[in-house]
């Protein structure tokens, strides 16, 4: 079964953060304002995070 949501970490501030993989809009960091992700062709594309884990 696919993994559909990431536990990630923002590269500017560290804070916790939990994605989509499928996003299709961009998502900012809550905290700092950081982009960390930008959708590319129907799943999201991690610019600004590092991923901790991957969830159900
Ligand atoms: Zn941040």
């Amino acid at each position: 079964m696919a993994k559909n949501f990431l536990k990630v970490t923002c590269k500017d501030c560290g804070s916790e953060a939990t994605i989509y993989s499928r996003a299709t809009s961009v998502i900012s960091c809550t905290v700092c304002g950081a982009t960390l992700s930008i959708p590319s062709g129907g799943k999201a594309n991690l610019i600004g995070c590092t991923v901790l884990e991957a969830l159900e």
